[in-house]
Parts: C-alpha cells; sequence; structure tokens
C-alpha cells in the first residue's frame, strides 16, 4: 500500500514540474492537459481525476471540455491541480504559475505592481502549505491546521478560501470523509498515523469564497438507478467499469462514444442524479486565486510527503 502511494507521489511530483516547465502564453489548455495525463499514464499510473487547470479568479474544477480553444495568456494566475493512482492508492498535488512576461504588458493594462502582488499571493499559499504540513503529526487536531494556515495567509495581507478544504483520501476514494480546512473553526478532531492527507490551501485578495459557475467538465459515478435509454447505459458501463468512483472527464469517453450522442447521455445521467457533475468553482467577487497542495500521510512523529 505504502510502495503504491510512494509511486503515484512520484510520477506526480516528476510529472508536475514537467509540465510546469511548458506553461506560457499562448499554450492551449487542453494540450497541457494532455500532456500531464499521458505522462501520468507513461509513467505507470493513471490519472486519479481530470488534470485542473484553472486560471485567475476560476479557483478549481476547471478541465478541458472536448474541443477545448482556450489560451493561457501571459500574467495569467495557472493554478495546475494533478492526481494520479496505482492500484487505486491516489497522490493529489496542485502548484501556481505566474505566466512570464508580466512586466512587459504595460500596454495591456498589467503593471509590475499587480505581477508583484500574484507572485506574493503564490508564496502566501505555499507557505501556508509549508506551516500546515509542519504542524502534521498523529493526534494533531484538524482546527490547529486551519488556524495555522489561515494565520500565515493573513500575515501576507491575504484571504484564504474559507469553502474549500483539503481532504483524507482511502484507496479509490478522493474525499473520503474527513475535511482539513484553511481557517480557524471549532474542529477537535485528531489525526491519526496512518491518515492519508491532501492538505491544499488557496489564497486571495477577494473576499475568500468560492462559488459555482453554469459549467462542469468534471464529473462522477455517484449511484445506480434504473436506465431505460440503452446508449446512456452503455455509457453508465463504461464509466463505473474505467473510473470506478474517481472523477473523469467527458473528453475522456470520445474514443469510445460519438460526441452528440455522449453529450445527451451524459446530461441524462446527470439528470438522473446518477452522475455528479462538479461545477467549475470561481471566486465569488471575482478576484484571483492561488492554490498549494501536496498530499501527506500521518506518522506518529510528523509526516511523509509523497508528492513533494
Ligand atoms: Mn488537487
Ligand atoms: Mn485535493
Amino acid at each position: 500500500m505504502i510502495k503504491s502511494y510512494e509511486k503515484a507521489g512520484k510520477i506526480i511530483s516528476e510529472t508536475r514540474e514537467e509540465a510546469i516547465k511548458l506553461i506560457e502564453d499562448g499554450l492551449p489548455i487542453i494540450d497541457l492537459v494532455n500532456f500531464v495525463e499521458y505522462k501520468i499514464i507513461e509513467k505507470g499510473g493513471f490519472p486519479a481525476f481530470p488534470c485542473n487547470v484553472s486560471i485567475n479568479e476560476i479557483t478549481a474544477h476547471y478541465t478541458s471540455p472536448p474541443g477545448d480553444e482556450n489560451i493561457i495568456n501571459a500574467g495569467d494566475l495557472v493554478k495546475l491541480d494533478l492526481g494520479a493512482h496505482v492500484n487505486g492508492y491516489i497522490a493529489d498535488s496542485a502548484v501556481s504559475v505566474l505566466v512570464n512576461g508580466y512586466q512587459e504588458l504595460g500596454e495591456k493594462n498589467y503593471s509590475e505592481e499587480l505581477g508583484e502582488k500574484n507572485l506574493k499571493m503564490i508564496e502566501a499559499s505555499k507557505e501556508g502549505l509549508a506551516n500546515a504540513i509542519s504542524t502534521i503529526r498523529a493526534g494533531v487536531e484538524l482546527e490547529k491546521i486551519g488556524s495555522v494556515v489561515e494565520q500565515t495567509i493573513k500575515d501576507y495581507g491575504f484571504l484564504p478560501v474559507a469553502n474549500l478544504t483539503g481532504h483524507s483520501m482511502d484507496q479509490w476514494i478522493l474525499h473520503s470523509g474527513l475535511s482539513v480546512p484553511s481557517i480557524s473553526e471549532k474542529n477537535g478532531h485528531k489525526l491519526e498515523e496512518g491518515d492519508v492527507l491532501a492538505i491544499e490551501p488557496f489564497a486571495t485578495d477577494g473576499i475568500g469564497y468560492v462559488t459555482d459557475m453554469a459549467h462542469s467538465h468534471i464529473f462522477r459515478f455517484l449511484r445506480d438507478k434504473p436506465l431505460r435509454v440503452m446508449h446512456a447505459q452503455k455509457v453508465l458501463n463504461h464509466i463505473k467499469k474505467e473510473y470506478n468512483i474517481l472523477p473523469f472527464a467527458q473528453r475522456w469517453l470520445l474514443d469510445v462514444f460519438d460526441e452528440n450522442r455522449l453529450t445527451s447521455s451524459m446530461r441524462m445521467l446527470v439528470k438522473s442524479r446518477i452522475v455528479y457533475p462538479y461545477h467549475v468553482l470561481r471566486e465569488k467577487s471575482g478576484s484571483w486565486v492561488s492554490q498549494a497542495e501536496h498530499t501527506v500521510i500521518v506518522e506518529s512523529d510528523g509526516c511523509q510527503i509523497i508528492t513533494e
């Protein structure tokens, strides 16, 4: 089990570092997500969820829909969030990158001052993560982690995103029950040796809350229900066989199903609440957001960071 976690962690840290080097002005988002997902497979794992590329005020859960034409622009604050599993054991990590060239963008209304602020915001979530990790060991209460993250991010002059949390993980389960807060709140639950946690603070200069947008490009199987439409049943069978209860992208199903029929089947599966849609999340006031994330395994006197 530990070996599988370590392998998934190594796949994610290598892929993350290779992907960071590709991020530049003009890069199509779909090229970045394809690169990450293919690399994970090439290195002997499977994507534990679609690669997320959430830009500026888009905070989480964006992945390319089929035929995505969006590109990354100079000055963008890109949050790259990627996960791999080996035998269902998951490693989850995220990093924020300010895309090169922001200093030369005076004519596009992008000042050096703004660039500095965004770099500082990236530091704030990174430092929040580092300080959270340094407090983790068996017996520590979840509220301790939340207050350390909040204090660190506030010291940088930003706010943590209150309604996004880290999470415990288990085999095949991305969110297995525990939520790891990024704000100070009453939570006396004590960590135990062997707990696997994704710690993921977000920092913003906005109001510190995210809200759902209308669209969803990431889904997961929720529960079985009788279906009368043959095609929707076929799509569902494929989803269960390939992804179990882990999140997947509609784009992944295009090798197997015709796009138009897939779209109508997916709509039906979501409407019947057989499949859960992850809505794209946006900072409520439209302000930009940074994120940092690692997966750790709790030990008696500290923790092992598997995605470092
Ligand atoms: Mn993540
Ligand atoms: Mn996560």
